[in-house]
């Protein structure tokens, strides 16, 4: 756990294009870094399976930090998160405490939050011999954070833990906490990079929202989710596969959803650049859309003309007025 304020700032150097940082606010950085001690982080999990906090802190590079751990632990004041602090039980329970009382930090939420039976489909902790549901976790420390991060879809949007028949009546951070702005990190999970740099916003003193640091309609910043995956894919003008595990070919008529999902998975790549669901053959699965997941394996949300279906998507396809302003064209 060896790194330090100038190792995190000499990442977000190598990485700045990728982080979309000008010189301008790598500056502002090291002067926030200069300063002793980071923001307070409290990182709760939910209805969710780990993945996002899996996904960050998979987050190994040849350049500093090796792991996203590194940066939550030594540039960020993280007191509480379920798989990374060493305390347990009331004295992990202690630390959320103190932070609640001191007020002002950044509340990550993976996960979504079980509202059914007053919350008891999923319990934080249990704090002077009182069990404390995540509902109330959550509810109680948003109302003095400075910012809610909602970390992927399940905490952004419902996500898999929410979709039918979802006999927990599971919401998302804000369906559950009604009036509450949250910052959607989107995505089953979310690229370690895109965490890394609400971070980097949030030490830079960008509120969300901000022209320096926008969001769309559904609360993600546009920095990642502007454009939709088809927009940037390079399969798009390829041969339609009519099968599964043709290389290179493009997968509209396997149920691709990159004609309506927004992300830049396409030029972010996954696994440290090494590939992406495309490139791997695997079709888009909408991951970072409001509405995921869109399967039969679920009692889907949408209907017969939910624009996610694959028969909407391929009889749309020329004339698809959400990517192509209606301007035709059958790529
Ligand atoms: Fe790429 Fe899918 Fe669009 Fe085809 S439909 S170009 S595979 S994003």
């Amino acid at each position: 756990m060896g790194i330090t304020r100038r190792d995190f700032l000499k990442y977000c150097t190598v990485s700045a294009a990728v982080l979309g940082l000008s010189g301008k606010e790598l500056l502002r950085l090291e002067e926030a870094l200069a300063k002793t001690g980071g923001p307070t982080v409290v990182w709760l999990q939910g209805a969710a399976c780990t993945g996002c906090s899996v996904s960050f802190m998979n987050r190994i590079s040849s350049s500093s930090p090796t792991t996203a751990a590194d940066v939550l632990i030594n540039n960020i004041n993280l007191t509480y998160h379920p798989n990374l602090m060493a305390l347990a039980g009331q004295s992990a329970a202690q630390q959320a405490e103190a932070a609640y009382n001191a007020g002002g930090y950044i509340l990550a939420v993976e996960g979504g939050v079980p509202t059914a039976f007053n919350g008891a489909g999923c319990w934080a902790w249990t704090y002077n011999g009182v069990d404390v549901t995540f509902q109330q976790a959550v509810h109680d420390l948003a109302s003095r954070a400075a910012y809610v991060l909602a970390i992927g879809n399940c905490a952004a949007f419902g996500g898999i833990p929410a979709a039918g028949p979802n006999p927990l009546q599971v919401k998302s951070v804000s369906a559950a906490n009604p009036g509450l702005s949250t910052v959607n990190i989107a995505g089953c999970p979310p690229h370690p990079d895109w965490i890394t740099w609400v971070v980097v916003q949030l030490l830079l003193g960008n509120k969300p929202g901000s022209a320096a640091f926008p969001l769309d309609g559904s609360r993600r910043p546009t920095q990642f989710f502007s454009q939709t995956v088809h927009n940037q894919c390079p399969r798009r003008k390829s041969t339609r596969a009519i099968a599964f595990g043709v290389d290179n070919a493009c997968l509209m008529y396997m149920g691709c959803q990159g004609p309506v999902t927004f992300a830049n998975c396409p030029a972010q790549l996954w696994n440290n650049k090494q590939n992406w669901c495309i490139d791997a053959n695997g079709r888009c699965l909408g991951c970072t859309e409001p509405a995921f997941p869109f399967s039969a394996l679920f009692n889907y949300r949408g209907d017969a003309n939910d624009r996610h279906s694959a028969s909407f998507i391929q009889t749309n396809r020329y004339n698809c007025t959400n990517c192509h302003n209606g301007s035709g064209g059958g790529d």
